[in-house]
């Protein structure tokens, strides 16, 4: 099972720890066979090295496309050593034995990082450098193949170990490392072509995408992009069908989900309700008597951030809800259905994009949720936990009114589809004040209060919105502060769920407060 390596092939791009290792090679004897570059790289070093154009009597060509791809090559690494036929064939073909072969790859991964043109990342796909390692790794029975200069030192000990022989042992472990190399390669090379032909990558076939359209551009104009179409078929944004308006782009597709995700969790048939979204955020979210009332409502919240925003609506879009829509710049409509008068009236604004999606997501279903991180991604379960399954346990001395409770419930629907830190502030079924995506919990508190009273004064009322709301957060308070914050801007009762270290101290200020609060036990991050 011992081998002797009597000659080697090198052909490496990256030639650290070259010289070393083929001098530690040349010292026990072995023939030193290279490509051009190498072989330069070697001779200058003073190391004996022939060139692998007086192995295969064919110069290199092409740019380098056609160097080792010659039967005098792929013969010495393919011939079993101990089948006659195969030394035959060897001796009438004037082949001979290739025991150890060096090959890095050209730096195709490395060619595409630094933001190379088609050409060029063309020009750095390896051919003969790929065919060769597959060779020596399928005869690895009786070649060695070492893809990676971390492994120079392994094959040194092993031929010190074993009087210039390598094992059978070791030949395997790097047979095994090379088909993994040529894998990634292959790999990487058809990934960068996916995205040259806004092809699903890969990656996204392997959790069921198809390809929905390929984007002008993602959330910003120098940023590429794709739309895929998920496994599930889930009433929603791509899945929905556009009755006019403009092509969505990235930044409209991301919040039209979030607004049309955050009205579906209001139960049409018990109630008419209206999220307006901006920047993927909740800026007014509120239910009605009918849509038109809702939406009035949801505008209520914060109309100057409403506008350019995407409104979403839980039940059929009518002619009343769609003549108020109008009359603010909306960037995208989307309803489970619409009537033929109100579609008539968004006809007359040719930009606004109105989607309809034939029902609405379920909210407690399962799903996958994936980001992408450095080198990466992430995939888990979609958010599908639902105030009304929670056991809520009241923890102040003053348990809440069924009103507040019913707020309560609302504005902890709400804070699951707000960026954390998160708080909402709610008043008889409607946001007033939404802080959304703060670093600090108190910052969020303190933002949503402001607003409120902002709000207040758009409406030209003297009082804030936030007097006698009720307030949610998406996590548990940390201290006291953000809770007394509320408590300040004139909020009576709280929804959160607890589990803070410091529960005791934040149920105290609660209680001195007067508040009334309630925990849930779930958290709703959302980043
Ligand atoms: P050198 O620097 O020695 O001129 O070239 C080394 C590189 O050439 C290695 O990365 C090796 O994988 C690659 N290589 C060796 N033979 C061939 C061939 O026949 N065609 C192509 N395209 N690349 C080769």
């Amino acid at each position: 099972e011992l081998r002797r390596v009597t000659r080697a092939l090198l052909s490496v791009s990256d030639k650290t720890g070259l010289i070393e290792f083929a001098r530690a090679l040349a010292e026990r004897g072995v023939t030193l066979v290279s490509t051009g570059g190498t072989r330069k790289a070697l001779a200058q070093a003073g190391l004996p090295v022939l060139d692998v154009s007086e192995v295969t009597g064919f110069p290199e060509m092409m740019d380098g496309r056609v160097k080792t791809l010659h039967p005098a090559v792929h013969g010495g690494l393919l011939a079993i050593r101990n089948n006659p036929e195969h030394q035959a064939a060897m001796l009438a073909n004037g082949i001979g034995p290739i025991d150890l072969l060096v090959v890095n790859l050209y730096p195709f991964e490395a060619t595409v990082a630094s933001g190379a043109g088609y050409d060029d990342c063309i020009e750095n796909i390896d051919i003969g450098g790929p065919a060769m390692i597959r060779a020596a790794a399928k005869n690895h029975g009786d070649v060695a193949v070492v893809v990676e200069g971390s492994d120079y030192q392994a094959v040194l000990d092993d031929l010190e170990a074993n009087a210039g022989s390598t094992s059978l042992e070791l030949r395997r472990r790097l047979a095994q490392k090379a088909y993994a190399r040529t894998a990634s390669y292959d790999a990487a090379i058809s990934n960068w072509f996916a995205a040259q032909i806004g092809e699903a990558s890969p990656a996204f076939r392997a959790i069921g995408g198809e390809l929905a359209e390929a984007m002008r551009y993602g959330e910003n104009p120098h940023q590429s992009a794709a739309f895929y179409r998920g496994p599930e078929a889930r009433a929603g944004v791509a899945t929905a069908r556009q009755l006019q308006g403009k092509q969505l782009s990235y930044n409209n597709i991301n919040d039209t989900d979030a607004a049309f995700e955050c009205v579906a969790e209001f139960d049409p048939a018990r109630t008419a309700a209206v999220a307006i979204i901006k920047h993927a955020n909740p800026c007014g979210v509120a239910e009605g008597a009918s849509l038109v009332e809702a939406y009035e409502r949801a505008l209520r919240c914060d109309p100057v951030s409403a506008f350019g925003g995407i409104v979403a609506l839980n039940q059929t879009l009518d002619a009343d809800a769609a003549r108020k829509i109008v009359e603010i710049f909306t960037e995208v409509i989307i309803a489970p259905d619409a009537s033929e008068e109100a579609i008539a009236l968004v006809a007359a604004k040719k930009n606004l994009r109105l989607l309809l999606t034939g029902g609405l997501p379920d909210p407690r279903a399962a799903g996958l949720a994936v980001r992408t991180v450095s080198g990466g991604f992430l995939v888990q379960g979609r958010d599908n936990a639902v105030v009304d399954d929670m056991d809520l346990r009241v923890v102040t001395k003053r348990a809440p009114s069924a009103r507040e409770l019913s707020d309560m419930r609302f504005a902890f629907r709400v804070a699951k589809h707000v960026k954390s830190n998160a708080i909402v502030y709610v008043k008889d079924g409607a946001t007033v004040g939404v802080g959304a995506g703060q670093m600090s919990r108190v910052d969020s508190s303190r933002i949503a209060a402001w607003k409120a009273a902002e709000a207040a004064k758009a409406a030209g009322l003297p009082e804030s919105l936030a007097v006698g709301s009720v307030v949610a957060s998406d996590a548990f308070f940390p201290f006291a502060d953000g809770l007394l914050a509320a408590a300040e801007a004139g909020a009576t009762a709280v929804i959160q769920p607890g589990g803070s270290m410091r529960d005791d101290e934040v149920i105290k200020a609660a209680d001195e407060a007067g508040l009334a609060m309630v925990f849930t036990g779930h958290r709703h991050f959302r980043h």
